[in-house]
């Protein structure tokens, strides 16, 4: 599958490969969580605290061998084209949705981290069982991931220029066959 190909019909505007083994969890990054602007905090089985220790983020992360940069660009009006913000970030989360429901087809165990709270439900069953465990997504954030870094390894621009917004998600996977077709060699 050409997963990049795939991401851009699914309506991304940019996506990129990077090697999952460069991301950091950061505890500068979990602490703007924990300073609740997003009013997730505590209250997602995506978020901090449910989602994990910044050790075990960091683990979990780099067991994975493939990692696939995703973005979505909108075009503002204005500096202030609030509509186009919350056009642009809806229009990300459905490509994400999309994507995670696809690649999760092919690679069942793969981690999907998107931007803000899992969005599945319309309020979290947290902490009560999670009703949809297959299908739910954290953020880069909650995995105390700093977008920037990650899209320079990845080769893509974390900011298009003025009067853009940009959304970033990615999903880290395992090729078992890129892997064998790299051992065969
Ligand atoms: S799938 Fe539903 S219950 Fe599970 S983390 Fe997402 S919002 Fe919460």
């Amino acid at each position: 599958m050409d997963w990049i190909k795939k991401a851009k019909d699914l309506g991304f505007d940019a996506a990129a490969f990077f090697n999952p083994q460069t991301l950091q969890a950061r505890e500068d990054v979990r602490e703007m969580c924990a300073a609740d602007k997003c009013h997730s905090y505590n209250k997602s089985w995506t978020c901090p605290p449910a989602c994990g220790t910044i050790e075990e983020c960091q683990e979990k992360m780099t067991r994975f061998a493939n990692g696939l940069l995703l973005q979505t660009t909108g075009h503002l009006k204005t500096t202030f084209d609030s509509k186009m913000y919350q056009l642009t970030g809806e229009r990300h989360q459905r490509n994400f949705s999309s994507f995670s429901d696809l690649i999760r087809k092919t690679y069942p165990d793969s981690l999907c981290l998107g931007a803000g709270p899992c969005q599945v439900c319309k309020t979290c069953a947290y902490p009560n069982p999670c009703r949809f465990p297959d299908r739910a997504l954290s953020s880069m954030e909650a995995y105390g991931l700093f977008v920037i870094h990650v899209c320079k390894e990845a080769g893509l621009p974390y900011y298009y220029g003025k009067n853009t917004i940009t959304y970033t998600a990615c999903v880290l996977y395992n090729d078992t066959k890129s892997l064998e077709g790299l051992h065969s060699r």
